[in-house]
Formats: C-alpha cells, sequence, structure tokens
C-alpha cells in the first residue's frame, strides 16, 4: 500500500481481506482465470477502496461494497479479517438500495480520444457529450473538475458529467466521480452499454445535437441560409437547423435516413437486450 509522506500509518498486525466481485467487475480482475474472490494480506490500516483498486477495478464501477454483510463507502478502512463484496451497478436493485455508491442516470459525458464513434452516436440520440480526438488525460481531467464542482454533485448528481474510457488507470484517478468503461471494443456494442449504465432510454431525444461540436441546434428559416444550399437542396428541402457554435446546417437529407436506421438498429438492440434480460 501506498504511503504518503508525512501520513500517519498506525501498526497492526497483518490479515488477510477476502474480496468477493459480482456481476461483470470480473471483466476488471488482474486474474482472467475466471476467478472472482481475491486474496490481500494487507499490514496496514487501508481504505476499501484502495484495496478494491489494487485488483483493477475502479471505483466509478463499483455501486455497493459490503463489509461482513454491511453497506459501507468508500473511504471504510479495513483493519482486520474481514469478507468484502464489491458489487456493480448491475446488480439486484433490492440489495441496500439506500446504500448505493454512484449516480444511476447521468445525461452529460466526456469521451477519451479513443472513443470517438460512441461519442457521435451518443450525440446522435440528443446527450451532451464532450469530445476531442486530440484531447490529453490532464486535460479531460480538469474538464471534469470544472464541469462537476463539489457543490453540485453534491445537490444534483445527475447533472454531473461522466468520463467514458477504457483506461482504467484514469478512471481511477480521483478527480473521477462518475464514470463508465465499456466492456466492448465495437462501437455498436459500446451505445448499448452506455445507454445500459446510464438509464438512458426514455431520454432519448435525436437530432437536436450538432453532431461536430455538440451545440444544441437552432430552427433557421429557408431564407435565412439558402445562399450556403446546394442547387437541389433548395429545391426539394424547406425545414432547416443551424449549429449556434461551428454553424454547420442541418435538414433531413438522404444522409437523414441513413442516421434513422442507425437509431432505429440502437432501440431494436436495446429493446432485446431488456427482453433477454427479463426472461433471466
Ligand atoms: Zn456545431
Amino acid at each position: 500500500m501506498r504511503i504518503r509522506k508525512g501520513e500517519l500509518v498506525s501498526e497492526v498486525s497483518p490479515f488477510t481481506i477476502r474480496l468477493s466481485f459480482h456481476g461483470d467487475l470480473a471483466f476488471f480482475l488482474k486474474s482472467k482465470a475466471g476467478n472472482k474472490i481475491v486474496r490481500r494480506r494487507l499490514g496496514e490500516r487501508t481504505s476499501v477502496k484502495d484495496v478494491i483498486e489494487s485488483c483493477g477495478v475502479p471505483h466509478p464501477e463499483i455501486d455497493l461494497i459490503l463489509v461482513n454483510g454491511q453497506p459501507v463507502g468508500f473511504s471504510h478502512i479495513l483493519e482486520s479479517e474481514q469478507e468484502t463484496d464489491v458489487y456493480p451497478i448491475q446488480s439486484p436493485p433490492t440489495l441496500f438500495p439506500e446504500n448505493r455508491l454512484q449516480v444511476r442516470v447521468i445525461t452529460r459525458f466526456i469521451a477519451d480520444g479513443h472513443l470517438g464513434k460512441l461519442a457521435r452516436n451518443l450525440r446522435l440520440l440528443g446527450f451532451d457529450i464532450l469530445y476531442d480526438c486530440d484531447a490529453q488525460d490532464r486535460q479531460l481531467l480538469a474538464a471534469l473538475s470544472i464541469d462537476n464542482p463539489e457543490i453540485i454533485v453534491a445537490r444534483e448528481g445527475s447533472w454531473s458529467r461522466a468520463l467514458l474510457t477504457r483506461d482504467r488507470r484514469l478512471l481511477m484517478h480521483k478527480t473521477v466521480r462518475h464514470g463508465y468503461c465499456p466492456r466492448s471494443q465495437d462501437p455498436a456494442e459500446q451505445i448499448i452499454e452506455v445507454m445500459r449504465r446510464f438509464d438512458l432510454v426514455p431520454l432519448i431525444a435525436p437530432f437536436r445535437r450538432c453532431l461536430r461540436c455538440n451545440a444544441l441546434l437552432e430552427k433557421v428559416e429557408k431564407a435565412d441560409v439558402i445562399e450556403k444550399l446546394e442547387p437541389l437542396t433548395r429545391i426539394h428541402y424547406e425545414q432547416f437547423r443551424r449549429c449556434p457554435g461551428c454553424r454547420q446546417i442541418y435538414w433531413p437529407g438522404s444522409h437523414f435516413a441513413k442516421l434513422r436506421a442507425r437509431i432505429a438498429g440502437i432501440r431494436a438492440t436495446l429493446a432485446a437486450a431488456c427482453r433477454s434480460e427479463d426472461q433471466t
């Protein structure tokens, strides 16, 4: 365990913690042998959060911790032999509903530079997501800390911004309060995972956000944009929207049918996933 300079570390006799990781948290464990139980030998008092993250599981993925069957917070100190159960968001909702550690519904995100297709799909469905393919980790963390001041997080958790990244070390950073690591590398599966994790299905509102820069689109009169349109677009379309950020103009042209088909595909996959969950 790390010992910070100047920190008082009280000595205790070495003890063993047995951690059971439930649901899909095994995805993060260093041992891929399918074993969801990890034993840790500790020689000092240590927070349960530090012990769990030393096993490879980032704190934003953890929704409930039980120590000897009782719910505890991330700062709970382990100091003797104890059984620890660790649950993800997708665990039985009847299990200590008052002691959950994560905000269930979050509609604002920031994605790391490897998740461009996921970011575009979330914007297509109407969600606010910051994305810059060149963004460095420190820029992502700085954007999170500006956007998630303590007072707002405490009062209205659902208005916080969550970090989406497959970099679990980044997700473990202390600045990150909310976040998610897509298990799949396939953008078509990632969007389904994120929609389910943050309960976004009832909040889908497509075609309201600029796919390039994330700003909310504004209705605009045809006369105001006609000079920017191609001749055939001038003839065939009457309804237009414009991005107040990058000035991109949108209309329901041929690309619109493709985007609608993509949205229909996402909705169908989500409905199928819910049905299969109901049957299990
Ligand atoms: Zn724009």
